[in-house]
């Protein structure tokens, strides 16, 4: 059979493939555009800046580290895990969770292996927000909570920190309480602002919450950040929040790999049960080598027993450094971010917004900050920015030299 090669391709499309048009669609969140931490990065790329905004290491990671991975790899274990997880991690994670925090999670129905918290706290409030239930979160918050309470139908109910000095405010937070409320979202060690919530705070939140029906969502991906000698306040060792809690972890912080992206829920069995439910259908299984490399290294505990020192260094030697600038230091209790407020500064960009004095501050001084008002649904401004310290020495002291005009 021959092939009629005379007419051209246009006059071979049918009618219907010459209107092919993509259909217009309304957006679910108009509001939303690129997150500030991806826009800041690619600001700092462009200028050459130092990044002192997006929240990750600028070293590598342990090389053993490395190497569990690379082993598990060529074990030939690369085909899909389990749904929950490797049974070797969730175990390791269920004994380092006991060890710290006294509370024994069931390593097969109260452990998850998630694609970073990011994943595990999306997970969780499609497993119980429907339509019409109230979430409160804590402003300022991590960008992601909003816009997942609202993609589950959700109806977020925004609580301020107490401005200044970042503390929660209980009476704020009961008084946000309605029948409605499904679930509360905390993050301790606090981003942005540094802070870590005391004991007697998670004592106040237990009371707070025991005659009622609220699930706590407890984000602590900065669990070993804490410092001074201050001990990380986890949900778990409290059992009225633990029996309503799911608290969410990243690997990407603690070992420094935040471009690994696993992480875990721990929670009550019934609640683990909802949210597998949804994760089985949202990921399924979370990287097999990966999982297998976490477990090998978690055997030796100093990784994480020695994270505080670490970066309790790099904090000082970050806040020694800003000594001699006219910013204002704000908490530095735990998290690798240091808050300071600019108002003080003897240049007039310190009247600009907050997101525009951030991007002077990369493009003309060269050193990238994130804007607090990025953490608040009204943009509130505050004259606050955040710098991250998770980088080695000579990059931190090259952002001090250039901040030292100031
Ligand atoms: N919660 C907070 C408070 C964070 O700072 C981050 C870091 N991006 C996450 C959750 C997400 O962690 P992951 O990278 O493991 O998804
Ligand atoms: N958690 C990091 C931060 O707060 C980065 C998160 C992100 O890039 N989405 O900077």
């Amino acid at each position: 059979m021959s092939i009629d090669t005379s007419r051209d391709r246009s006059s071979a499309l049918s009618p219907t493939d010459q209107v092919a048009r993509t259909p217009a669609i309304q957006t679910k969140f108009p509001a939303v555009g690129t997150t500030i931490f991806t826009v800041m990065s690619g600001l700092a790329a462009e200028k050459g800046a130092v990044n002192l905004g997006q929240g990750f290491p600028d070293f590598d990671c342990d090389p053993r580290l490395v190497s569990a991975v690379t082993d598990a790899m060529l074990r030939g274990l690369n085909q899909y895990p389990p749904m929950t997880g490797v049974p070797v991690l969730r175990e390791a994670i269920a004994a380092k969770v006991q060890g710290l925090y006294g509370h024994r999670y069931d390593a097969t129905s109260e452990i998850t292996v998630t694609a970073g918290a990011t994943q595990a706290i999306l997970t969780a409030i499609l497993a119980v927000v429907r339509p019409g239930d109230e979430v409160i979160v804590l402003e300022p918050c991590y960008d992601s909570y909003v816009p997942n309470i609202e993609l589950a139908g959700g109806t977020v109910v925004r609580v301020p920190l107490t401005p200044g000095s970042f503390r929660p405010d209980f009476d704020k937070i009961a008084a946000a309480i309605t029948p409605r409320t499904r679930a509360l979202l905390i993050n301790t060690p606090h981003n942005p602002s540094g802070t870590v919530w005391s004991e007697a705070d998670m004592r106040r939140l237990q009371e707070l919450l025991a005659p009622t029906d609220v699930l706590l969502i407890s984000d602590e991906v900065y669990e070993h950040m804490v410092f001074d000698g201050q001990l990380h306040q986890s949900a778990a060792r409290f059992p009225g929040l633990a029996a309503r809690a799911f608290i969410v972890s990243s690997f990407g912080k603690t070992y420094h790999v935040t471009g690994w992206k696993v992480g875990y829920v721990a929670a009550p069995a019934t609640l683990t049960a909802e949210f597998r439910k949804v994760h089985q259908f949202n990921v399924f299984t979370v990287n097999t080598p990966v999982q297998y490399g976490l477990a090998a290294y978690m055997a030796d505990p100093q990784p994480h027993l020695t994270l505080p020192a670490f970066y309790q260094r790099k904090r000082d030697l970050f806040r020694e450094g800003l000594k001699a600038t006219k910013f204002r230091m704000l908490a530095g209790e735990g998290t690798y971010f240091q808050c300071v407020d600019i108002s003080g500064l003897a240049v007039p960009e310190r009247d600009l917004p907050e997101a525009e004095f951030c991007k002077w501050l990369t493009s003309e001084v060269g050193v990238a900050a994130i804007p607090l008002s990025a953490f608040y649904g009204n943009g509130f401004d505050q004259k606050v920015v955040r710098f991250c310290f998770a980088k080695k020495d000579e990059t931190l002291n090259t952002a001090l030299g250039r901040l030292a005009r100031l």
